[in-house]
């Protein structure tokens, strides 16, 4: 028997979902996990998780088995896309730790995946299981998969991504919108790259139309890049693709030795093209609510679409536990908790598209100067982001 009694239906073992899964489940409440693929998994690239990510991972028990895979870079250093010039660097490592309390890690995808999933009961997840329909009888909802199985809850979380069925079935049909954006993302083994003497930082290069992001991942086994063009149009219907690394290098023609460095070094590079959408009117109705990139995708140039979706089960458990078994009142304050922030950082992914790719020229050169001096990654101008603990409900202002 839970706290409540209320049983929870989670859509999709993405991050934010197996993230949800877990804040759930130690909040007292009985989850089932359905994920469409046959066995959980991730795309070979990494991932910057922020302290306030970090803080909820830590709470769900998993900091041991994150420990030996994860990298905590001492700081982050923005660049000058041609001759390297710094144009910001601010203190990540001990520094954020000792502010927020939580650490900056960088991972591979796949062993955040693999630790989330671990401290998940075997039995409370099930693969292979694509959802199909959602329907909301007002005291349960009904789920039907494309295997046949057919399910009831009393609450039900999608969790499925930017093209989330439960969105879909919620609020109608709608597609992502493409960004014109277009990323080549690569892992190199570190040994190839030790001429260049990497520091253990968070790299962001800036230039026109394009920039480039690295760092360690698998206890600096590997060099996680993610280089960024922009492109008028994506025609293809997958929306990732095996690239040539001479088609990766042709963009960056003119980069920073290092930039070229590091793509080059490259065995195989994918191609992505970046999708997000507008702020969503609502994220649930009734017995079913939105978490993730099924409620706010966004492009990934402020690294917090996972880290908004594990903020987003943290809240939504506490949420829950607060709301005496009022289901739907609990999705309704979760939703109004969570909206203001996550629809902010949308907007600011898309205003870092301009920001990081202006050409040479004025607005470049003020831009510069404001990161020299002010700057927005020094502990003080971040505190609003990575200070924010999802969990405790008395201080959620975004
Ligand atoms: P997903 O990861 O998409 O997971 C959805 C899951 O649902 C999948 O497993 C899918 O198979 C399953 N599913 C889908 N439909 C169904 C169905 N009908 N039935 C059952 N299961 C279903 N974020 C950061 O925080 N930091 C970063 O550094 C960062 N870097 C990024 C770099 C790039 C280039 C990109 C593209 C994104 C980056 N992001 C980053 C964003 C981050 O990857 C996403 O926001 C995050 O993975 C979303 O997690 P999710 O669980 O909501 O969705």
């Amino acid at each position: 028997m839970t706290q409540t009694g209320l049983s929870i239906a989670v859509i999709g073992g993405g991050i934010g979902g197996l993230a949800a899964a877990l804040s759930l489940r130690q909040a007292g409440f009985g989850v089932q996990l359905y994920e469409q693929a046959a066995a959980l998994g991730a795309i070979g690239a990494g991932i910057q998780i922020s302290p306030n990510g970090a803080r909820i991972l830590h709470r769900l028990g998993i900091a041991a088995a994150l420990a030996p895979h994860g990298v905590r870079p001492v700081a982050v250093h923005q660049r000058r896309w041609d001759d390297g010039r710094t144009l910001q660097r601010a203190p990540l490592g001990d520094a954020v730790e000792a502010a927020f309390g939580a650490p900056y890690y960088h991972f591979h995808r796949a062993d955040l995946i693999a630790a989330l999933a671990g401290a998940l009961p075997a039995d409370s997840l099930r693969t292979g299981h694509r959802l199909v329909d959602a329907v909301d009888k007002g005291d349960r909802v009904e789920a039907r998969f494309d295997n046949g199985t057919r399910i009831t809850a009393d609450i039900l979380i999608g969790a499925d991504g930017i093209h989330s069925r439960v969105r879909e079935v919620l609020f109608g049909a709608e597609k992502p919108r493409f960004t014109g954006c277009v990323a080549y993302r690569g892992l190199v083994p570190a040994e190839r790259l030790a001429q260049l003497d990497l520091e253990v930082t968070a790299n962001n290069w800036m230039g026109p139309a394009g920039h480039l992001v690295h760092y360690f991942v698998s206890g600096g086994r590997l060099v996680n890049f993610v280089a960024v063009r922009e492109a008028d149009s994506w025609t293809r219907e997958s929306w990732t693709d095996r690239a040539e690394t001479g088609e990766a290098l042709r963009l960056f023609e003119g980069w920073h030795p290092q930039v070229r460095a590091i793509i080059g070094a490259v065995d195989e590079t994918f191609k992505w093209a970046l999708f997000d959408r507008d702020p969503l009117p609502r994220w649930s109705a009734g017995r079913i609510a939105l978490l993730g990139d099924a409620c706010h995708p966004m492009l990934p140039f402020m690294a917090q679409g996972a880290v908004q979706s594990i903020e987003d089960g943290a809240a939504l458990a506490a949420c829950l536990a607060q709301s005496g078994g009022d289901a739907p009142a609990a999705l309704t304050r979760y939703e109004a908790l969570r909206k203001p922030r996550a629809t902010r950082l949308q907007e600011m992914s898309r205003h870092n598209k301009i920001r990081f790719h202006l050409p040479d020229g004025s607005r470049q050169q003020e831009r510069d100067a404001l990161l020299q001096s002010s700057g927005d990654r020094s502990l003080a101008a971040i505190g609003w982001l990575y200070a924010h603990d999802a969990g405790a409900l008395g201080e959620q202002a975004a």
